[in-house]
């Protein structure tokens, strides 16, 4: 078994940053000096990573940050792992940490946010029979795992999030709302968001499904599959009592959470396939992609 040398490390915190462009250029060069690689977005309301590296460079690195008295309140999710999870390292200036693309109406997370639930007052409360569990991710992160019960709107983006809810209005209204996503980040912003629609009681999941697997005392009960992640992992295991595979091979069906990239490039869609099907069908999604290969067919792009 080859040994877990590196670590995998996702944070964030909301906080003031005065100057974030200098900001940036700083993380940039802790960053490297520290050989981490990954992606960490900055704001003037506060930053978001996600970053891999040796596990004595992480320790550095997180170090370095609560040393920072802006930053002294952050928390780290650590995972360990056995090689770098990102080609690279990306430091870029952003409006928002993260964008529910509310425009005129966006607020601070500071100012509205629902309240706060550790993983075993989550299991808790998640059995209630007044309760909706909102699942706050994309279509293509649930349908790798999610809350077994949850609600799952289908969505490719978090900016489509507000208008998911203002068009299903009567299936939240009068519950207990409890949102989750996968470190927590989102939900600080969703949660306000419903609190400032009108919703009364909305609780978020601290740290996300990633803390949630980590608590020695759920140990990821309730949880169904595995929790997409944007590196190159794609999935992470949460649930240590009694583990599940949620995704289907779209070819043929059976139970499966392997991802594959279509082979042909223009479509390129991220898709579940087993490896019986991935030997048949060559690593095309459909066959048209694969006929398209075969005639040199090509087509722009759509993706933004
Ligand atoms: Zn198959
Ligand atoms: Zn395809």
């Amino acid at each position: 078994m080859a040994t877990e040398s590196y670590n995998v490390l996702l944070y964030y915190l909301y906080t003031p940053i005065e100057d974030p462009g200098a900001f940036v250029e700083d993380q940039q060069v802790l960053c490297e000096s520290l050989g981490l690689r990954g992606r960490i977005l900055v704001a003037a309301e506060g930053l978001n990573g996600t970053v891999s590296g040796l596990i004595a460079d992480c320790e550095s690195y997180m170090r370095s940050m609560r040393g920072d008295s802006r930053f002294s309140e952050m928390a780290f999710k650590v995972d360990a792992a056995t090689e770098h999870a990102f080609p690279k390292l990306s430091v870029k200036l952003r409006p928002e940490v993260v964008s529910l693309g509310l425009g005129e109406e966006d607020f601070f997370p500071r100012e509205a946010t629902g309240a706060y639930l550790e993983p075993a007052e989550w299991r808790e409360m998640m059995e209630r029979d007044d309760v909706v569990v909102l699942d706050a991710r994309n279509n293509y992160e649930w349908e790798l795992g999610r809350f077994a019960g949850a609600v799952l709107p289908d969505i490719d983006s978090f900016r489509e999030l507000p208008t998911w809810v203002r068009h299903h209005r009567e299936e939240l209204e009068g519950k207990k709302i409890l949102t989750y996503c996968t470190g927590g980040i989102r939900c600080e912003k969703f949660s306000g968001f419903l609190k400032r629609e009108g919703f009364e009681e909305v609780y978020q999941l601290h740290g996300g499904i990633v803390n949630y697997g980590k608590d020695r005392t759920v140990r990821g009960e309730r949880f169904e599959g595995k929790c997409y992640v944007f590196d190159e992992r794609i999935g992470v295991e949460v649930n240590e009592v009694d583990r599940t595979v949620v995704g289907q091979c779209l070819l043929c069906g059976v139970s499966c959470d392997r991802y594959l990239n279509c082979a042909w490039s223009p479509c390129n869609a991220q898709y579940f396939c087993c490896e019986a099907c991935e030997r048949e069908a060559t690593g095309y999604c459909s066959p048209v992609c694969h006929e398209a290969r075969i005639i040199g067919f090509s087509v722009r792009s759509t993706e933004g």
